[in-house]
């Protein structure tokens, strides 16, 4: 407990409003946190706001270190692999990890932001709903809201705010109006839908539940999250312009058309796919870096605000929750000074986020079309035999990130390392039996140290 009356002010009550929330009022703070969206407890949740997450090892840990993983492990599905799905139908399930407890969860964004409001709530945080933040000067810490339906606009000091508002922050926006402020953000020529596979009969899956189902096509793909109530989250990634791109699918046939083709197997699940599709709308991905994160002990940036990356490593969440479990613990050690504790949570935080946002990136074009490469999945299990026999050295990037708390930029090192030995591996053989192991000990124990020296 911190003695102190402060009140924390978090703009937006995404996923790493209520989660950071929950524990500051732990911590003796008080809490206000202002969310321009209503109440999605109270009104129904917009299209794109229930696409699925794959929870993982770090966003795990900082939901125990908050006491609310037991509670969210009832509404999450383990899914142990990738079963890729080729034009033909043929069914390829490529494990995630060494064993089933190298899983990651599937959840609903919808059920997992309501269960943080719960708790945020439960533990005393207040939650204004339709209070867009229009502003902030910086250096008063005068904080401007706009009521979404009444238009009404007042204003509220606060001696510290922490922008969680996500990709498109207003706190953000204040900061890129101060000298030396550096932005880039750089989208992908993608976007992505949301469709849905329905429940079968009696609510069963249709697919197998404990996999990402992955239609890779190239330039393409579509992927497929299981839900506790039978029904599975799609996403369908295109491109925007150019063949095989949202720009040609105009029409509910020409859409229908293209699953027929492109995703056979996909098609007959999908009865309301027109539907889905044409409702729903089309989102876009994109990169954001930036520095320095706050000002002057008096507002700093969290989560996407701060680094939002592409999803296609499945961590933008998980980087968030890592960045709440940071950030308490720099507080835990030096109390309320908040100008040290922000500038230690960006200097400790932002070579990890810089990395996860770039490993995002390169594994975009991994799902998209080498999971269906013969020669990726030979390597895949080179490195799951090297990983078994080497623990302590050998361990996959996917699970560096995925499995393991170990800081983002010691994966992405040591994931170039094993990248090269690996190629040296790989290459002259085919079959997993005429591994030269000689040779991949010298390897491995000359270029790699013990992950846990690592951490
Ligand atoms: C298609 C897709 C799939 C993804 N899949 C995964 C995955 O599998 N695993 C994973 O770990 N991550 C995934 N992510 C990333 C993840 O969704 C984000 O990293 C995460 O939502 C970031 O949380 P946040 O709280 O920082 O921001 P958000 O969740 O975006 O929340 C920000 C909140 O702030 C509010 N807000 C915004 N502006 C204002 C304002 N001016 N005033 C008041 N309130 C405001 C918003 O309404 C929102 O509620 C995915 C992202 C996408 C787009």
């Amino acid at each position: 407990m911190h003695p102190t009356s402060t009140t924390v002010t978090l703009i937006g009550a995404g996923l790493n409003g209520p989660l950071l929330a929950t524990s500051l009022v732990k911590r003796g703070f008080r809490v206000e946190i202002y969310e321009r969206r209503p109440d999605m407890r109270l009104v129904p949740v917009n299209a794109g706001r229930s696409i699925n997450l794959a929870l993982s090892t770090r966003g795990i840990h900082a939901l125990a270190e908050a006491g609310l993983w037991d509670a969210m492990s009832q509404i999450v599905i383990p899914m142990k692999g990738r079963m890729m799905h080729s034009v033909t139908g043929e069914l390829t399930f490529q494990p995630y990890g060494k064993d089933d407890a190298e899983v990651i969860y599937s959840i609903s964004r919808a059920a997992l932001n309501m269960a943080l409001m719960n708790a945020a709530e439960a533990k005393g945080a207040s939650i204004h709903f339709q209070r867009r933040c229009m502003g902030l000067d910086v250096k008063t810490g005068l904080v401007r809201l706009r009521h979404e339906e009444t238009a009404e606009e007042t204003t509220i000091q606060s001696e510290v705010v922490i922008g969680c508002d996500g990709s498109a922050s207003a706190i953000r926006a204040e900061m890129l109006k101060l000298n030396r402020f550096n932005f880039s953000q750089k989208y992908l020529d993608y976007g992505y839908k949301e469709l849905t596979i329905p429940a079968g009969p009696g609510g069963k899956h249709l697919l197998d539940k404990h996999a990402l189902h992955i239609w890779p096509r190239g330039s393409y793909m579509l992927i497929a999250l299981p839900n506790i109530d039978g029904t599975f989250a799609c996403i369908l990634f295109l491109p925007f312009e150019g063949p095989d791109s949202f720009a040609e699918l105009a029409t509910p046939s020409d859409l229908v058309e293209f699953f027929r083709s492109r995703f056979p197997d996909a098609l007959p699940l999908m009865p309301l796919v027109s539907e889905n599709y044409f409702a729903n709308p089309t989102g876009f991905m994109v990169t954001i870096k930036c520095s320095p994160w706050h000002v002057e002990g008096r507002c700093l940036l969290l989560g996407d605000a701060a680094h939002a990356i592409v999803p296609f490593f499945g961590q933008g969440l998980n980087c968030g929750f890592e960045d709440c479990t940071r950030f308490l613990e720099i507080l835990d050690r030096h109390g309320a000074e908040w100008k040290l504790v922000f500038k230690q949570f960006e200097e400790s935080r932002r070579i990890n986020t810089d990395a996860i946002a770039d490993m995002a990136i390169e594994n975009f074009f991994e799902m998209r079309d080498r999971v269906a490469d013969p020669r990726f999945l030979f390597r895949k299990k080179v490195e799951l035999a090297l990983e078994a026999k080497y623990p302590q050295l050998f361990v996959p990037k996917y699970a560096m990130v995925t499995f393991h708390r170990i800081p983002y930029s010691v994966a992405l090192a040591r994931g170039v390392v094993q990248d090269r030995i690996l190629a040296e591996l790989c290459d002259p053989i085919d079959r997993v039996e005429d591994l030269d192991w000689t040779r991949a000990d010298q390897l491995i124990r000359s270029q790699l140290s013990p992950l846990e020296q690592a951490s």
